[in-house]
């Protein structure tokens, strides 16, 4: 343990009130499994880092709408969401079962971006 304490202002109350929010929404979510089900309150709780690692294949996606703007509007975070544009071309067959890929993994849409 570093145990180092860094000052004062790291102990504030709304500070420890926003620390037991995020705790609160990822219990949350993972009770609830899928962050579609979740409120968008507990959502808002929710950062980028915790969604990358933490989030399925299409919950980013699902739950696209109800994720607060600072989300939706970070391009790395877009490029979680699945490709539509692309998996339904005749040509990209291998997707034909499943969901479409995420943006990111998405051959086509990694062409575009330069
Ligand atoms: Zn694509």
């Amino acid at each position: 343990m570093a145990g180092s304490e860094t000052g004062s202002y790291h102990s504030s109350a709304p500070e420890l009130m926003v620390s037991s929010l995020i705790c609160k929404a990822m219990a949350n979510h993972r009770e609830m499994g899928k962050l579609k089900n979740m409120s968008q309150f507990d959502l808002e709780w929710l950062s980028k880092e915790y969604l990358k690692q933490n989030t399925g294949h299409t919950e980013i996606h699902d739950a696209w709408e109800k994720l607060p703007l600072s989300i939706r509007n970070d391009d790395e975070m877009k490029s979680y969401r699945l490709c539509t544009k692309h998996w339904n071309l005749p040509e990209q067959r291998v997707h034909i079962d499943g969901p479409p890929p995420q943006i990111r993994h998405c051959f086509e849409c990694k062409k575009q971006v330069k």
